[in-house]
């Protein structure tokens, strides 16, 4: 039956956790549990600060459990753009500091077992027109010029479609199952000491006092970290962001090759495989589109024929959809701003990377630690403090 919750959630049991019930004080209260959050719960927990985190739903439902789970060094929008709009070593340093974030994941999923999904595999970036073709080719050279070691393949692995041009291949990215990763982070930061509770919207902030208020409870901490995605009614930051939506669908299908599939350019098709309960799935993320300017049965409906033109695939047994919100730079917004909240916004379609690296700057500046990367984010935060009011 065709459900509207996305693969993830529907391919791994939740645990439910308690909501926020009268007056809590701890050192860092952490508002959202999707990976920004949750990793965060983690690092601070372990550094014996005490820390809750208070989600609106329940863990993983925000964007990170609608997400398609690829781990990758470089971005969607593209390096050779990314690299046009900022200066000369700032790609270098992005991918240098997603690579890490990815390192760590490894690291944690190592210690989960199977649950988490994750994997190493390469990513494939090709054509589906001709007229693609550069935008692969200029992707290489700037994947290249960042440090990365991108090359041309032959041809694109079966079972997925025909490149219409070059084939970029860059080796050692990663993939897991989101919800299966944060299900098994949620139990080690509470593993840690952390302390989470679902269905506790914040309703009220006082950054100045240290508050954050949910309709059954008040929790009271020194730091106040904003993981909420967008902090959308707390922060003006969010005024200044492009927000985009986009569509997935699941089919159940033969095995396809572990590996990141973006068909770059015209059509946008980003397309993986998935094995979950025993059974084969080949998952597709169509276009952005601009939110609250489409429509939304119509956008499902053109990712379905596009994936039936290029997969052959029947029909789909789960779709879903989320949002995601650009920076004018291309740069997410990450760190602590003048009004003393953390915030980690901006992620593109990026987020379960660069959630992690937020996740790890924000953590760092909470405890006093040096932060090779807080000032690479934190200069495109500064950029809004003329919005962040
Ligand atoms: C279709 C799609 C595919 C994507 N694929 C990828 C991918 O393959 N790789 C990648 O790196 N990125 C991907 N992304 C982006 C990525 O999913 C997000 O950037 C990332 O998950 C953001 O993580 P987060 O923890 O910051 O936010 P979220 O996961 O959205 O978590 C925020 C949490 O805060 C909670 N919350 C919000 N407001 C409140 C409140 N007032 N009180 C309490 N809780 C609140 C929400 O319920 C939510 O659970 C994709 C995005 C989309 C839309």
């Amino acid at each position: 039956m065709m459900g509207s919750i996305s693969i993830w959630a529907a391919t791994r049991p939740r645990r439910p956790r308690p909501a926020l019930e009268g007056d809590l004080r701890v050192d860092v209260v952490i508002v959202g549990a999707g990976i920004t959050g949750l990793t965060a719960a983690l690092l601070l927990a372990k550094t014996a600060r005490s820390v809750a985190a208070i989600e609106a739903r329940a863990v993983g439902a925000g964007d990170s459990g609608g997400s398609t789970g690829n781990l990758y060094q470089t971005v969607t929008g593209g390096l050779e753009t990314l690299a046009a709009k900022c200066e000369a070593d700032t790609a270098r340093a992005v991918v240098a500091s997603r690579g890490e974030a990815i390192a760590w994941i490894e690291q944690q999923a190592q210690a989960m077992g199977p649950s988490s999904g994750f994997r190493r595999c390469p990513m494939y970036q090709y054509p589906l027109s001709p007229d693609a073709e550069p935008t692969i080719l200029g992707e290489l050279k700037a994947l290249r010029a960042a440090g990365l070691d991108a090359q041309l393949a032959s041809e694109m692995p079966p079972g997925l479609p025909a490149a219409k041009g070059a084939v970029l291949l860059l080796s050692a990215q990663a993939q897991f199952h989101p919800i299966g990763y944060l299900h098994a982070l949620a139990l080690q930061a509470e593993h840690a000491g952390a302390r989470l509770f679902e269905n506790s919207p914040a309703l009220e902030l006082d950054l100045e006092v240290g508050v954050v208020r949910t309709r059954t409870g008040t929790a009271f901490g020194h730091h106040i970290v904003l993981a909420t995605h967008s902090p959308l009614g707390f922060h003006l930051v969010q005024a200044g962001m492009a927000v985009r939506r986009e569509y997935g669908l699941a089919f159940h299908e033969q095995a396809v090759p572990a590996g990141i599939f973006w068909a770059q350019a015209h059509p946008r098709l980003s397309v993986r495989g998935l094995e979950a309960n025993g059974k084969h799935y080949l998952l597709c993320i169509g276009e952005h589109h601009e939110t609250g300017r489409h429509d939304a049965a119509a956008a499902l409906a053109q990712l379905e024929r596009a994936a039936q033109e290029y997969l052959a695939v029947g029909s789909p047994v789960q779709r879903w959809s989320a949002q995601h919100f650009h920076s004018p730079d291309g740069l997410p917004y990450i760190g602590r701003d003048e009004s003393g909240a953390f915030i980690a916004t901006g992620f593109s379609t990026d987020g379960l990377v660069y959630g992690t690296v937020a996740a790890h700057i924000i953590t760092d500046q909470i405890i006093g630690a040096q932060s090779r990367w807080s000032s690479l984010y934190l200069g495109s935060l500064q950029k809004t403090e003329n919005i962040a009011r």
